[in-house]
């Protein structure tokens, strides 16, 4: 299945009104149909394995910010460093180190989001919310990281039809979002809330996202 321009200029119109970042999530899906929404003026794409990125990124204009969503291994983490937009996927302060490594090298600051793990579900990576305190206080008040721009943080719900779970897991990003923003004066770059895809999106902008990943609503169902 080929883009859904109308989905997309329906969704993209209700988060221009409030203000909210869309990032296409394009993982497994071909490069026409990035081009295809491209086309339509979209910019913002998310992409899950490196490989593929690196790939897609050699076809495709140089002006699309590529956000790298999934799980990134410290080793990969050179492939897409000179290029690469944003990575919403730092889980581990190990990879916070590489990525500062790297960034380092690439001879840039690298856009990350902290991935803070709020599901009940084992699976999903992340931080935990005092790790994520540590990561945020080395940052901002040790400087560490020169070579990362910590713009927020980023988590995924359980994937559940618990909308209160799910509710309760997005509102405990945001009170810990709330919270760096609070005793980091100087936090003033740490602005990303990225939370909500396809299937809890809406629940996440009430719960205060300022970006959400949305690939199967656009896209079609991945195969
Ligand atoms: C695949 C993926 C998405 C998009 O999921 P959809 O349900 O297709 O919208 C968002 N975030 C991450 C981290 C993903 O891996």
């Amino acid at each position: 299945m080929a883009v859904d321009l109308q989905a997309y200029q329906q969704l993209k119109e209700t988060l221009d009104t409030k203000g909210i970042t869309l990032i296409a999530v394009s993982k497994t899906k071909p490069v026409e149909d990035i081009q295809a929404l491209y086309d339509a003026g979209h910019r913002d794409f998310g992409e899950n394995y490196v490989q593929e990125l690196v790939q897609k990124q050699l076809h495709l204009p140089k002006d699309i910010r590529w956000h790298f969503i999934g799980h990134l291994q410290s080793n990969k983490v050179k492939m897409i460093a000179p290029f690469v937009h944003m990575i919403h996927g730092v889980d581990s302060i190990k990879l916070l180190e590489v990525v500062d490594k790297e960034g380092r090298k690439a001879g840039r600051k690298i856009n990350a989001l902290l991935q803070v793990h709020i599901a009940k579900e084992e699976t999903k990576f992340g931080l935990d919310l005092q790790e994520a305190r540590q990561a945020a206080s080395a940052y901002f008040l040790e400087k560490k990281y020169e070579h990362v721009e910590l713009c927020g943080l980023m988590g995924m719900a359980s994937f559940s039809d618990d909308q209160q779970l799910v509710e309760s897991e997005f509102k405990s990003l945001k009170h810990l979002f709330d919270e760096v923003k609070t005793v980091h004066k100087n936090a003033t770059q740490f602005n990303i809330l990225s939370m909500g895809m396809s299937g809890d999106y809406l629940l996440a902008i009430q719960c205060g996202s300022t970006m959400v990943r949305v690939g199967s609503l656009l896209f079609g169902r991945r195969g």
